[in-house]
């Protein structure tokens, strides 16, 4: 059996969780068959901006009953709500995913688009996204002929992006809030939306609500059985919006408690951004079958996470020695970038322990907040600093360097994570 084991002494005590089998029972039963006793494969940390509504850490458990992999987080729906309303990063169409706003993206949504359309060739149904982000799969549903195209999202600027789409509604909701009057539909679309969701079972009760009687749902997840196959960061996949890791047999698990049966079913590997690919697996779901659910074993999502966490914690090393080694130790260092990366970095490496002169992030939704009384500003906002600048992110770091040299002229020096050893500073 695989299980996650690391050398211990060079890190600060419990700057690393070394995890053994512990079975408890934690504050969120599985989200999927309810039981409530578990498996801890891993305790997550990370260091968030002051004000966020999100936990600093969760254990990532197995459910013993039918094996899904989900994170224990004592957070409830409704700060989860609260975050996606207030922390939206999807608005920010130059660094966001969901609106088709960068080339890449553009692809992934009309590849989803075609998918959706050849498995539904009436083009009058009518279709709802759930947590449509800026509109862009329907934008691409709209140029394959669908004339009935609603969106939900609980972020407004979303909402009033995805309206400016001609000829698509657009509603400010989401799963555990469905706007009165929304009406019912043909064809419902989870696209990237149930890896955010605490309660599972009201989603998926929602679902069921908007649904026509012979309506069919799609459902796209990120896919846990092959994160192992694709680590670009360092447990990429155990941040603090991702807590459910779907394997198909969860999925269809998941469904079977409001009624519904996979009609089809596939997987699929997106490009988020190129060169990087990202594993996703997707089905279609139809009411039928007993409510009553017979949860399936997962047989392989417990072996495949424990392998993924494995890969994970040998890059997390990686990255601590690189970082050890590239710090300056005699002035402080700027971070570029506050996402999901540079959180579990400040829990976990010895970042958390450098002196930090700013925190700087292209998205404004960041701007203005405090990391560890540090504010987090515009890239504008560098022109005076002259300490190195540590890009923060392995997936954006070439837009990013090309930022710092080329629109802004900077000429700080630059630390590279992505590339680990020291000689690749620039
Ligand atoms: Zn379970």
């Amino acid at each position: 059996m695989a299980t996650a084991k690391f050398s211990k002494g060079r890190n600060a005590p419990g700057q690393f969780c070394h995890v053994s089998e512990m079975h408890i029972n934690v504050l969120r039963s599985c989200p999927v068959c309810g039981h409530a006793r578990c498996e801890i494969l891993r305790k997550q940390r990370f260091v968030l901006p002051d004000g966020h509504p999100l936990a600093g850490g969760y254990a990532v458990v197995c459910c013993d009953l039918c094996g899904f992999v989900y994170a224990g987080t004592a957070v409830s729906q409704d700060d989860y709500d609260r975050f996606y309303r207030e922390h939206s990063k999807y608005e920010d169409t130059t660094t966001s995913t969901g609106g088709g706003d960068t080339p890449w993206d553009d692809v992934r949504l009309h590849e989803t688009a075609r998918c959706i359309a050849e498995f539904l060739p009436d083009r009058a149904a009518r279709v709802l996204d759930i947590g449509c982000a800026n509109g862009g799969l329907l934008r691409h549903l709209a140029a394959l002929g669908f004339g009935h195209l609603t969106g939900l999202d609980p972020a407004a600027a979303c909402v009033q992006h995805t309206r400016s789409i001609a000829g698509i509604r657009a509603e400010m909701g989401s799963l555990s809030h469905i706007p009165a009057g929304l009406g019912t539909f043909d064809f419902v679309i989870l696209s990237h939306v149930l890896e955010h969701v605490q309660d599972l079972h009201g989603a998926v009760a929602a679902v069921a609500q908007v649904l026509s009687a012979s309506g069919t749902v799609y459902v796209e997840v990120p896919d846990a059985t092959r994160y192992a196959e694709h680590v670009p960061a360092p447990f990429q996949d155990f941040n603090t919006e991702h807590i459910n890791h779907f394997s198909l047999t969860a999925l269809a698990n998941l469904m079977h408690v409001a009624g519904m049966q996979v009609v089809s079913q596939g997987v699929k590997t997106l490009m988020a951004p190129p060169p990087n690919p990202y594993p996703a697996c997707f089905a279609f779901f139809r009411r039928g079958g007993s409510v009553q659910a017979q949860f399936a074993k997962d047989p392989v999502l417990r072996r495949k996470i424990l392998e993924y966490i494995e890969i994970s914690t040998g890059k997390l090393h990686a990255m601590d020695e690189f970082l050890r080694a590239a710090l300056p130790a005699d002035q402080p260092v700027i971070v570029w970038g506050v996402g999901q990366l540079a959180m579990r970095l400040l829990a976990e490496s010895v970042l958390g322990t450098a002196s930090i002169a700013a925190f700087v992030d292209g998205n404004p939704i960041h701007h203005g907040r405090f990391i560890r009384g540090v504010r987090v500003s515009a890239p504008e906002g560098l022109a005076a600093l002259p300490h190195p600048i540590l890009i923060a992110s392995t997936l954006h770091d070439a837009e990013i360097t090309a930022t710092i040299r080329q629109k802004l002229g900077l000429k700080n020096r630059i630390i590279h994570l992505g590339v680990p050893t020291p000689s690749q500073e620039q």
